[in-house]
């Protein structure tokens, strides 16, 4: 089995729902989203539910991933490997921020 998960189109801003597709059908779960998961060093990343997370860890790879937070989909905010969450970064804050993003992710 491919442990790649297919990759949809980017989403537009749809608030905080699930992503998962399959492939036969026309529209996405939708259900509220209870993840948030980093697939790779590219930073693609997708909002899942408690349904589609026990797929992902049965069926496929992924990077990180942390229990979704209003900062998860707010513009700007940065995946905060450390801390486990997505945070918005205050403008004094921000270079330190950056820091802890690591540059690969293995
Ligand atoms: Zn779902
Ligand atoms: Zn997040």
């Amino acid at each position: 089995m491919d442990p790649f998960v297919p990759k949809g189109e980017p989403r537009p801003l749809s608030g905080q729902t699930c992503g998962y597709k399959p492939r036969t059908a026309t529209a996405d779960c939708g259900k509220p989203a209870a993840w948030h998961v980093m697939w790779d060093a590219q930073l693609d990343n997708s909002l899942t539910c408690d349904e589609h997370m026990n797929l992902i860890q049965q069926r496929w790879m992924y990077a990180d991933r942390h229990p979704i937070t209003a900062d998860c989909t707010m513009p700007g905010a940065l995946w905060v490997f450390v801390n486990d969450k997505c945070e918005v970064p205050t403008s004094t804050d921000s270079a330190a921020r950056r820091a802890e993003m690591p540059v690969e992710v293995s």
